[in-house]
């Protein structure tokens, strides 16, 4: 079986995607490219993007609501070959853009149903590549890669952006955010925060370059938000990090803004400032018209190891590092270590895990 390497550099084996991929001259080998070029054909044949004639393009023929908390969505063929159509299963309980997210989803298994009848009719385990592929396709099909550059040029990085484009594609903010981020058209991320009864946050979702369990170095910034109350915001200057393995915490300065959203506190945050309608960013150096890939901090694959054999963030680390050590001898660092410091002295419920030996932070 040959071995194909996609855009993103994942190994690729599966018979389903090699002939997928074989099947679509246009891809150069790529899966996601071929997966793009069958969506983009699909919305130029189809002449819409409304979802309910694009169903009726993939011969999706009928669709059915449930209520089954495990279930998303699925297809199934009506007949031995593709053109017998299909009907769709939908948990019809979801929210709206949950819901539309989950049949352009399955729209994409239609292509693998038409290039590869021989493996998609027969009985087959779930390749999850083609589920990769298919989540990629849903995000090009309610969000045109084109159009959405177009849109968003003309936006700053903000939640009134982000409300505006949501509203305007009906899709959630997290899928949003993936697919600017995708583009290199926001270098933001998205975190929701849940506040439990005592008044503590803990971060529930994110979107963006990698999950990890940040925490703020300001402890009163999520509660200063919610005591706001609903729909308010707060903008500023702050940093995040969270506890590694092997003694080591990383951490990144960021431009957020914040805002209480029902029972959670959701923050967007990019290493560039946000943009406020008085103050767009378009024309700023480094803005979001020359995207670069933000999250930058490739965190624990950056790190390397110093002469002393302790682990250090290198000079190439576009985000901010720290270093924790067990001596005294590392104090120093400036505002951000102050910061982290104060932390402790502040939040004495935290961890022991994290605390019982004072910890010492020092920027590189
Ligand atoms: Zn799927």
């Amino acid at each position: 079986m040959t071995a194909i390497r996609s855009s993103d550099g994942s190994h690729l084996s599966s018979e389903l995607i090699r002939r997928f991929v074989e099947l679509t001259p246009e891809s150069s080998g790529d899966p996601f490219a071929a997966m793009l070029y069958h969506v983009r054909s699909l919305r130029r044949s189809a002449g819409t993007l409304d979802l309910n004639s694009l169903l009726q393009h993939r011969k999706i023929y009928s669709v059915r609501k449930i209520a089954d908390p495990h279930v998303d969505a699925f297809i199934e063929p009506l007949g031995s070959g593709f053109h017998h159509g299909f009907k769709l299963t939908v948990n019809g309980t979801k929210p709206d853009v949950r819901i539309r997210f989950s049949i352009a989803h399955e729209i994409c298994h239609t292509f693998f149903y038409e290039l590869v009848p021989e493996i998609k009719l027969h009985p087959h385990l779930q390749d999850e590549m083609e589920e990769r592929l298919c989540n990629v396709g849903a995000a090009e099909l309610l969000l045109p890669a084109a159009e959405l550059r177009k849109v968003s040029s003309e936006l700053p990085p903000s939640f009134s952006s982000l409300d505006a484009l949501c509203s305007q594609y009906s899709v959630s903010s997290e899928a949003m955010i993936i697919q600017l981020r995708n583009l290199g058209i926001w270098p933001c991320e998205l975190s929701f925060w849940a506040r439990d009864d005592e008044g503590q946050f803990t971060m529930e979702r994110f979107a963006g370059w990698r999950k990890a369990n940040w925490q703020w170095v300001d402890l009163n910034l999520l509660s200063r938000v919610w005591a706001k109350g609903e729909g308010s915001e707060e903008w500023g200057r702050s940093a995040v990090y969270f506890e590694g393995s092997n003694d080591l915490s990383y951490a990144k300065w960021l431009y957020y803004a914040a805002r209480r959203q029902g029972k959670s506190i959701v923050a967007l945050w990019s290493r560039r400032p946000l943009g406020k309608p008085s103050q767009p960013l378009l024309d700023a150096p480094g803005g979001i018209l020359r995207p670069r890939a933000c999250g930058s901090v490739a965190l624990g694959a950056e790190l390397g190891t110093g002469a002393d054999g302790r682990a250090f963030a290198p000079e190439t680390s576009r985000g901010i590092f720290m270093r924790r050590t067990r001596s005294r001898r590392a104090q120093g660092g400036g505002e951000f270590a102050r910061a982290v410091a104060g932390r402790r002295r502040t939040q004495p419920s935290l961890p022991a895990r994290s605390y019982a030996t004072p910890p010492m932070y020092r920027l590189q």
